[in-house]
């Protein structure tokens, strides 16, 4: 069955749910929003019959809330949140232990590529590199040791689009635990454990924080056994969110659907306006018909995402569209209310060898857009002026 089948078949919608979560009411008061319990410790009334929660680092009520409001959107039965992507990413990392070995995307996220190479690798723990859109190359990278395969789709930043479901079965079948990167679709588009993934990770601090004012990450687990060791490793590392992060990611959260489904529009007109240009080497959006990975993405995703990535030739004209526009923030970062354009090669790539970079697409002219909530036409006019500078 696949996911858009799922979603008509499920009750309530995603929509619904983004609002009506299960925390959205607090039950003592009724308050329209979940408290936020600034405490770092909680009284033992009864010293027989301890509170829920004792200590902020193994759980807090609105640390809860929003795992449990994760939990439900992915489909999964808990989840956790993380001081950020980086802090969710390398907590789950911690399940393995020295000599096991990892496959993972070649489009990685930087700061995961940095971790495995340059920190896990110290403790042991090897890590081989595929091309995630080839299943026949997921297969060949299997050691006797691999323990898990991670993916990241679409990737980042050239939109590249893994078969989630085909490389989870295969997963499956080698006792390998399957884990995804759900960042850039985020469950409103894509939930990865209803294709078969054990354990969904977010850098929250993107769509779904969605106002570049918070920094942070969750997991998801499928199951209770993978649920009960991330549970041990986030308190065990103590790498847990704080109350008000969690309080304000919850803000954001709520309106992820609306945000995703005006950004998509916008994202699509985008990608098409460049893709009718003659001054643009290339572009990059899964929701193009020419995009060899549109045929997955369609099978996998409801939707093909606000990022749009594109070639306009070279560095030099690169540095000139970024020093031109006028609406979108010239930052890393994306998944915001404002447009964010990046420039790859000097920002998320810029320590990646340059010939490593050129074979994955990323150019000197190479930019990334994150489409926020502005007048797309607007948007247009001002990349336009840019442009022709
Ligand atoms: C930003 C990002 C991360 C890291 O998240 P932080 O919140 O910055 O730590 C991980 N994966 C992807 C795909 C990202 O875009």
């Amino acid at each position: 069955m696949n996911d858009r089948n799922r979603e008509e078949r499920q009750s309530p919608k995603l929509d619904t749910r983004l609002i009506h979560f299960g925390s959205e009411v607090d039950p003592a008061t009724g308050a329209s929003s979940v408290p936020i319990y600034q405490a770092s410790t909680f009284h033992h009334h009864d010293i027989f019959n301890p509170p829920t929660h004792d200590y902020s680092r193994s759980g807090n009520p609105t640390r809860q809330a929003l795992e449990d409001y994760i939990a439900v959107l992915e489909g999964g039965v808990r989840g956790f949140a993380f001081a950020s992507g980086m802090a969710a990413i390398s907590s789950t990392f911690m399940l393995f232990s020295a000599g096991d070995h990892l496959i993972v995307t070649e489009d990685v996220y930087g700061g995961t590529y940095r971790l495995l190479t340059q920190i896990l690798s110290r403790m042991n723990i090897e890590t081989t590199f595929v091309d995630m859109t080839d299943l026949e190359a997921v297969k060949a990278a299997l050691q006797p040791n691999t323990k898990a395969v991670y993916m990241e789709t679409p990737s980042n930043p050239t939109l590249k689009i893994t078969d989630i479901g085909a490389v989870a079965e295969w997963a499956r079948e080698h006792d390998l635990i399957s884990i995804v990167d759900n960042t850039f679709m985020t469950p409103y588009y894509q939930r990865p454990i209803e294709q078969g993934v054990d354990i969904v990770l977010h850098s929250a601090t993107k769509f779904l924080g969605g106002h570049s004012d918070v920094l942070a990450g969750l997991a998801v687990a499928r199951d209770d056994a993978l649920a009960d060791r991330l549970k041990y490793v986030q308190n065990g590392l103590g790498t847990v969110l704080g109350a008000q992060e969690s309080w304000l990611l919850m803000r954001g959260m709520k309106t992820l659907g609306a945000r995703m489904a005006h950004s998509e529009i916008s994202a699509r007109k985008l990608a098409d306006w460049l893709a009718r240009r003659q001054d643009i080497a290339a572009v990059y959006y899964p929701g193009l018909a020419e995009h060899p990975g549109r045929e997955v993405q369609e099978k996998q995703s409801k939707g093909y995402g606000a990022v749009v990535s594109f070639d306009v030739g070279s560095g030099d004209r690169a540095k000139r569209v970024l020093s031109r526009v006028k609406l979108p923030l010239v930052a890393v970062s994306l998944g915001a209310v404002e447009s964010i354009l990046s420039y790859p090669a000097m920002m998320s790539h810029a320590s990646m060898p340059p010939e490593v970079r050129l074979e994955r697409g990323i150019t000197d002219g190479l930019l990334r857009f994150s489409v926020g909530l502005e007048d797309i036409g607007d948007l247009l006019a001002d990349l336009e002026q840019a442009l022709e500078a």
